[in-house]
């Protein structure tokens, strides 16, 4: 299990950032993957933006962009009237077997 992996299990959501050129880097890693320099793991911002959505058997789906770099897959609570670039917030993220985020709209 990653330290990624470790933390959304407790409901944490964090990545690394590069020491060197400050990049955050995506997929998470032990090392940068533009510099191969050193990390260091820090939160990840709560807000998100709406990048795709859709919607199977009454549930909604999406894509969420975080600080302008990070795109997961989850599901989504609230507001039906969705528009892309809309602002969302993270409210749980978990890990089973693969990572779990729920999205809430603002
Ligand atoms: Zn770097």
């Amino acid at each position: 299990m990653t330290r990624f992996e470790d933390e959304l299990k407790n409901n944490n959501f964090v990545c690394s950032e590069c020491v060197k050129c400050k990049h955050l880097v995506w997929p998470p890693s032990d090392y940068c993957n533009k510099c191969f320099g050193d990390v260091i793991w820090r939160p990840v911002s709560k807000k998100a933006t709406l990048v795709e959505f859709s919607s199977k058997d009454g549930k909604l789906f999406c894509i969420g962009e975080f600080e302008n770099n990070i795109r997961v897959f989850g599901t989504l609570e609230g507001n039906s009237n969705l528009i892309r670039g809309q602002n969302l917030t993270l409210k749980y993220c978990n890990y089973d077997e693969m990572p779990k985020f729920v999205f809430q709209t603002d």
